[in-house]
């Protein structure tokens, strides 16, 4: 596929239980360390993240901490890299009641990928995290949302590697990644194509913009999320959020010469993270992804999954 020739998505409706008054939402969870994320990748070369310390293992066990004292479940989305390190949190993940996807091996953006590359990435990543977990793994989600209209082919390339649903567009207008026009909720590319799952973004005067997490999460008010949020349930929908296990960290090391929009944006209130968090795990339902959009192994439907 390429961007001359570009689908026409076909929106999936969500199963009633989770489209009605107060839908169910989701919680996820990219399981990378402060050193891995994108903004990052010419200040910190990968070949140099073993010489880092970790504190990925640590930051998430709080999330697992929080998430239990709140009664959550949650999607993880874990780096292959991660979990080859950390096997013990991969297994505590699962043994809480969460579920576990894929974020790839390294953080690399699909639009630095070749399809066999990519492929290779996924079958390494998805391989690992079973194996440690003995689960299956059925979500993946792309470095930086990083599927473009220039590779959509990534999505097939999930589908026939076993994966039965991708979070991996983000339909917003944006220098790095994005497709602006694509549907914010779930959709198919066809009818046999894999269940795509957008980041929850909303709609002021015109405009498409994120309101699921990451920096908007930390930069905007609380008032402003849960508004956006309220208002994305509002139009029967629920709404898919993600945070970082280093986004309540406030301790973790500096990167030293990172540019100042960069540092603003990497570092901006990760003391008030963890507790705005908790005000939104308190102020809407929650539940992990695979229940919430009714995917299952079998690929039979979302009506054989229950809520209650
Ligand atoms: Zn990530």
């Amino acid at each position: 596929m390429t961007d001359s020739a570009a689908p026409t998505p076909r929106p999936i409706h969500v199963h009633e239980r989770y489209s009605s008054v107060a839908p169910v939402n989701a919680m996820t969870v990219d399981v990378e360390d402060y050193f891995q994320v994108s903004a990052f990748e010419r200040y910190v070369a990968a070949d140099s993240w073993d010489s880092m310390p970790r504190r990925v293992r640590a930051n998430t066990e709080r999330l697992l901490l929080l998430f239990e004292e709140k009664g959550v479940k949650a999607t993880f989305f874990m780096l292959g890299w991660v979990a080859q390190r950390e096997p013990g949190l991969v297994r505590d993940i699962v043994a809480a009641g969460h579920e576990l996807a894929s974020h790839g091996w390294s953080h690399q953006r699909v639009i630095n990928q070749q399809p066999d590359a990519f492929r290779e990435d996924v079958r390494r990543t998805r391989g690992t995290l079973e194996e440690i977990s003995n689960t299956p793994v059925l979500g993946y989600r792309a470095a930086s949302y990083s599927v473009s209209l220039d590779t959509l082919w990534a999505l097939d390339i999930l589908l026939e590697e076993g994966h039965r649903y991708s979070s991996s567009i983000c339909p917003i207008r944006h220098d790095h990644y994005g497709i602006p026009g694509f549907p914010r909720f779930a959709f198919c590319l066809s009818d046999d194509g894999i269940l795509e799952i957008p980041v929850t973004t909303t709609v002021l005067g015109g405009r498409t913009v994120p309101c699921g997490g990451g920096g908007w999460f930390r930069l905007a008010p609380y008032s402003f999320s849960r508004w956006a949020l309220r208002r994305v349930n509002a139009e029967g929908q629920p709404a898919v959020f993600y945070l970082h296990p280093w986004e309540i960290d406030p301790r973790q090391p500096r990167i030293p010469g990172v540019d100042s929009r960069t540092r603003f944006r990497h570092y901006l209130n990760l003391a008030r993270t963890e507790k705005r968090l908790a005000r939104l795990l308190d102020d809407f339902s929650w539940d992990r992804m695979d229940r919430i959009f009714g995917v299952t192994a079998a690929q039979d439907g979302g009506d054989a999954v229950r809520y209650a």
